[in-house]
């Protein structure tokens, strides 16, 4: 049986400044995905890098950080499935805590953006995650909820393969965050996500779909977090904008 590839998917967020810093960066993944054929690489992009970086050839991803869910009409601003699909974007994320804090994306508008990107036959990868841990472990309800609302769209439907799940901790990501989760954090919500997928898919789909984990990945901590079970790859924010600690987190795979 073919083993699926352990996946590193980059969110550069709002970097790099230009188009000649982002092509570099975009070489660099190119060398890295040749060398470590193990790792699926998915880079999510700004949008206006979409086209340049998916013109730079090799076995690289490119991803939109997002999109809106409507396919045309009067949104200034927007920018629909079809025109990142036409300049070269592979996939899309969706989700992202920054959009959900920063912009108002809510649970009904990541159900709508999945919807959309079911109906274009899109890969996409969603990110939920709690923004605190308490201590009673209330968070754990959070995260089921979450988890529903974003599954609802894919009980019905035949395009699992197309869902990729990244669980950032909100507290965990970003400029404002001091440490990833711990190994142990880690592991116990990896079930909790498992479970729920299973509990809701059923155990043929839920078993098969990758979860990510993003949040303060670096060189540092990858190593034992890739070893936790029930997590298929990373998602990675500001390590992922240097070559070289992702090429150092790619060693560790
Ligand atoms: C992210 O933006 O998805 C993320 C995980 O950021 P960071 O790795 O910088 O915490």
């Amino acid at each position: 049986m073919k083993k699926n590839k352990y996946i590193i998917a980059a969110n550069w967020k709002m970097n790099p400044g230009t188009i000649e810093e982002a092509r570099a960066l975009m070489q660099s993944y190119r060398r890295l995905a040749k060398r470590f054929e193990h790792i699926d690489y998915r880079v999510c992009v700004p949008s206006v890098f979409i086209y340049p970086c998916a013109s730079v050839e090799g076995g690289v991803s490119v991803y939109a950080q997002n999109m809106y869910h409507e396919d045309a009409g009067s949104y200034t601003g927007a920018i629909s499935l079809s025109m990142i699909e036409s300049v070269g974007a592979g996939g899309v994320l969706i989700g992202h805590s920054e959009r959900r804090n920063l912009f108002g994306v809510n649970d009904e508008i990541v159900e709508r953006k999945i919807t959309k990107a079911l109906e274009h036959d899109t890969p996409m990868i969603v990110c939920f995650g709690e923004e605190s841990r308490d201590e009673s472990g209330e968070y754990t309800d959070v995260l089921k909820k979450q988890l529903v609302h974003i599954l609802e769209p894919f009980v019905s439907s035949r395009k699992i393969k197309l869902l990729t799940l990244a669980y950032e901790p909100v507290w965990a990501i970003g400029d404002g965050a001091d440490r990833a989760v711990t190994q142990d954090e880690l592991f116990s919500t990896a079930i909790l996500i498992r479970n729920t997928l299973v509990q809701v898919l059923g155990e043929g789909r839920g078993s098969k779909v990758p979860v990510l984990y993003g949040g303060s990945v670096n060189e540092h901590n990858a190593q034992a977090l890739a070893a936790t079970p029930n997590i298929q790859g990373f998602l990675i924010g500001r390590a992922s904008l240097d070559k070289d600690s992702i090429k150092e987190i790619s060693e560790t795979i």
